[in-house]
């Protein structure tokens, strides 16, 4: 997960693309809620501020001097690899002894330990433990001529999960990796004056256009921008104040994109593949109930991930929509919490049954996924306790049997329930009267896009990109050498 959000304006542009920015981020807090930042570059220096919480919480203009400068990138973060500290918050910043500077990353590399051993044989000083801090450092130091150059001689050795929002002194440059794991779009503000006549001295007469980049179609949406195109799997677009966007291929395409985007992650109000992803999830729903009918009274989601899903499941049964669980929404998402603890605590934080809807119902529950089923078992217990008859759980995406090593917190396997229970014992561990998984060709038929353009790696093991064996103590990998060497 993590969002990313970049901006640039025509020279002169004052504060204006530290705002878009900040505000942009605000439409992608759903991937990343334990800390923020934005970094701007006046052309001469890069501000960075960042800390840990929520976008309201770090980004408030209460406490954030004016930000002056054409360019800025944001950042929300998830983290995959390294703790849930100041130091590893986004954009990380390097002054480097070539270049400064600072980078939103989402994703997750799978090379990061080789990385290592290529900058100063493993013993580099690293100020955070992620392995956006180490990617940060090796372009930092890049003899090259400029970022792009710098990328270019960088981005062969990465393997993994990258969509990168780099910002330098004069560009914002956006990309993603080969297999496009994450995803990326470039939009347009059309025609945006300048509201200072002093352009900066860098300036060049072109385009008064404001360009974007964001993690999805939300961020362009709440900027007023309008969608361009994506970024592609292998390219770079590097945006340079009062310029047209520039394309820069530096590795072929092989894409990949994580299909969980459009099951899950990303908003219902996001396109991709040139998909909305409401309508592919309400396909999904309605797949479901082909594959898994149920014989209920009503047909409710798990709010909110679980509502299109849900609605496509009433529409395909004929059975009632109806809401039976309230959340509250000002507690953050589950999944996204980083410990277990918190995860536990979070399910009855955050979810109240209406027992009016389901006191005496045969339910049908909609939910988008199971991954460590303990959330779901609460769920469950929750609505028996206030009433419902039967539970049956219907899921709208597979089983998740394998860990994802590509930017989602699921690197180890035996976390994952389906890893090592079987759809009855599932079942049976969650309290439900029955369970019923979407299937992968469900999922195709609902995408209505052939599989070859997805990751399905959690589903059926096949991972676009080879992954590491040492992977139980990948996420906190850079901890130990950032003891022994820092
Ligand atoms: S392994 Fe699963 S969660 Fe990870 S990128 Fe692939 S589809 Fe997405």
């Amino acid at each position: 997960m993590c969002g990313v959000f970049g901006a640039v304006l025509p020279p002169g542009s004052g504060t204006a693309a530290a705002s878009i920015a900040e505000l942009g981020l605000f439409a992608l807090q759903h991937r990343g809620q334990e800390s923020a930042g934005i970094a701007v570059s006046d052309g001469a220096e890069i501000f960075l501020y960042k800390d840990l919480g929520m976008i309201a919480q770090v980004l408030d203009e209460r406490r954030l001097p004016p930000l002056h400068g054409d360019l800025a990138i944001a950042h929300c973060r998830y983290s995959t690899t390294g703790s849930t500290v100041w130091e590893n918050a986004q954009p990380t910043f390097r002054l480097g002894p070539r270049r400064p500077l600072a980078i939103g990353h989402n994703g997750n590399l799978v090379n990061t330990r080789e990385l290592l051993e290529q900058l100063h044989g493993g013993r580099a000083r690293l100020a955070a433990t992620t392995d956006t801090e180490l990617l940060t450092t090796l372009l930092a130091d890049e003899p090259a001529a400029d970022a792009v150059d710098a990328l270019l001689r960088v981005l062969p050795r990465v393997r993994g999960a990258f969509t990168l929002l780099v910002l330098a002194r004069d560009s914002v440059i956006g990309i993603r990796d080969p297999h496009g794991f994450r995803p990326l779009v470039l939009g347009r503000i059309p025609d945006v004056a300048p509201s200072d006549p002093d352009a900066a001295p860098w300036a060049i007469a072109g385009s008064t256009d404001g360009w974007v980049l964001s993690s999805e179609t939300t961020g362009l949406d709440i900027v007023g921008a309008e969608y361009v195109r994506d970024v592609e799997p292998g390219e770079m677009v590097v945006l340079e104040p009062g310029r047209e966007p520039r394309s820069v291929r530096y590795a072929p395409a092989d894409p990949a994109l994580c299909v969980f985007e459009l099951i899950y992650f990303a908003r219902p109000d996001s396109y991709m593949e040139g998909r909305n992803l409401y309508e592919v999830r309400r396909r999904m729903g309605m797949e479901l109930a082909h594959e898994h009918p149920a014989d209920t009274d009503l047909v409710m989601p798990v709010p909110d991930t679980g509502a299109p899903a849900a609605a496509g499941y009433a529409e395909a049964s004929g059975l009632p929509y109806r809401e039976g669980l309230v959340r509250n929404r000002y507690t953050g998402r589950t999944f996204i919490q980083p410990s277990q603890t918190l995860r536990h605590r979070g399910v009855t934080m955050k979810l109240n049954p209406i027992r009016a809807v389901v006191q005496g119902k045969r339910l049908t529950v909609v939910d988008d996924s199971i991954v460590r089923g303990t959330t779901t078992k609460q769920i469950v217990a929750l609505l028996r306790k206030a009433g419902a008859e039967e539970v049956h759980v219907r899921i709208s995406a597979p089983p998740i049997y394998h860990p994802c090593f590509y930017g989602i917190d699921t690197q180890i396997a035996t976390e994952l329930i389906a890893s090592t229970s079987s759809i009855e014992e599932i079942r049976d561990f969650i309290g439900a009267d029955s369970l019923g998984y979407l299937s992968i060709q469900g999922v195709l038929r609902a995408l209505d896009l052939p599989y070859e353009r997805f990751c399905f790696a959690c589903f059926d093991g096949r991972y676009p990109e080879p992954v590491p064996y040492d992977s139980a103590s990948r996420k906190f990998m850079l901890e130990e050498p950032l003891v022994t060497h820092g």
